[in-house]
């Protein structure tokens, strides 16, 4: 399937979703694999179900095992292996299920709700840090709006407030309105962000002039930023580029979120690359995460932090300063730690956000030893 000869803007976002990519015998249409490697497939999205939309499937090349979108988006026999050579794996590294408020509602950070709107997505990402419930039913999302609105309007120390999923953007339209209108009454809340990757996975559903006008009207009412997740330049296509602007003419800021994935954007080209034709598309680079210790994830997926470092240090040679305004982080149960680089063998991280009621570690610099292998540190 060639990605020019379909008009992707001019399709109905709801029905082309009906046609992805959700079984093995579909995937065989696109994908040459062998019995074995089927049968272990089978077992694979038994675990972790598939779904694979036509336009993310056309930017993969199907006679290139390595290309790096391919990566993404099918089941790999290696998530068989729930932990492996990088170490031991957790369904929650970033400890989401210890902040739990109920109906959806994570409070990890004083200033910051996260809202867990849906555990569906346009696509399941292989990578996905929460691979335990995507795609899955959980009763870990939102279920009553009001409750939730409540909740933040109590909570005054309660700065922005993040709709995340999952996708928010598979929710429709009537539900998104009545999800973010009454956030936008709330006097405390300085933005909103709705966490999506349908600018990279279903750029389709971005084409709707009805959601466009409701994000338009929302941000009128209150400041509304787009966090999403390109991970290679190959997704930065002219589909997701028309898509970005529609965004931004709606006045929305879109910040990247990209994880360092093996085989998929670990070199300093392909950070380089990808930082810089964010930049061109108009999206601000702003995190670079190192794949958490996630079960059935990280084995293949992880590399070790020194050579994450090494990209890193090079591909900013190459970056101007918008270009290497990303951090590189790890997202750990703690909080969050900048990676600042090496310094005589060891590692020299720096807290950037702190769990709730641990106020005195945000902005400490932790120093430790690290191994030429260790794909996480450890406190
Ligand atoms: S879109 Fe986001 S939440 Fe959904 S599977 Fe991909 S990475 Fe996970």
């Amino acid at each position: 399937m060639q990605s020019e000869t379909i008009n992707w803007a001019e399709l109905d976002w709801k029905e082309e979703l009906s046609n992805s990519i959700v079984s093995i015998d579909q995937l065989k249409e696109y994908i040459a694999m062998d019995e074995e490697e089927e049968k272990k497939l089978r077992e694979v999205v038994k675990v972790h179900p598939m779904k694979i939309p036509r336009y993310y499937l056309s930017l993969v090349n199907p006679d290139d095992p390595h290309d790096p979108v391919r990566k993404m988006c099918l089941p790999d026999t290696n998530e068989l292996i729930v932990a492996g050579s990088m170490g031991e794996t957790t369904k929650d590294p970033y400890g989401d299920d210890k902040h739990d408020k109920g109906n959806g509602v994570l409070h990890k950070y004083d200033y910051t709700a996260l809202i867990v709107a849906t555990e569906f997505c346009a696509m399941y990402c292989r990578h996905c840090f929460r691979k335990r419930m995507v795609g899955k039913p959980n009763n870990q999302t939102l279920k009553d709006f009001a409750a939730a609105t409540c909740y933040v309007a109590e909570h005054p120390e309660i700065r922005n407030v993040v709709i995340s999923g999952g996708d928010p953007m598979m929710l429709p339209n009537s539900v998104l309105r009545q999800m973010l209108m009454p956030l936008a009454e709330i006097d405390t809340l300085d933005f909103v962000r709705i966490g999506s990757r349908t600018p990279v996975t279903y750029p389709i559903r971005l084409f709707d002039d009805e959601l466009m006008d409701l994000l338009a009207e929302f941000n009128e009412k209150k400041t509304l930023y787009f966090p999403t997740h390109f991970n290679h330049a190959n997704e930065i296509t002219p589909t997701a580029t028309k898509a970005i602007k529609r965004l931004r003419h709606a006045g929305i800021t879109v910040n990247n979120q990209a994880v360092l994935l093996r085989g998929v954007n670990d070199s300093a080209e392909a950070i380089r690359d990808l930082m810089s034709n964010s930049l061109r598309i108009g999206v601000n680079p702003y995190y670079l995460y190192q794949c958490m210790p996630v079960a059935r994830v990280r084995h293949h997926f992880q590399i070790p932090l020194k050579q994450g470092i090494e990209i890193v240090d090079r591909a900013k040679q190459w970056l101007d300063g918008y270009g290497k305004r990303f951090k590189f982080i790890i997202g750990h149960d703690i909080g969050k730690l900048e990676i600042c680089g090496m310094s005589e063998g060891k590692i020299v991280l720096k807290q950037i956000h702190a769990r709730s009621g641990h106020s005195d570690q945000a902005s400490r610099v932790i120093i430790q030893d690290l191994d030429d292998k260790a794909g996480w540190v450890n406190f």
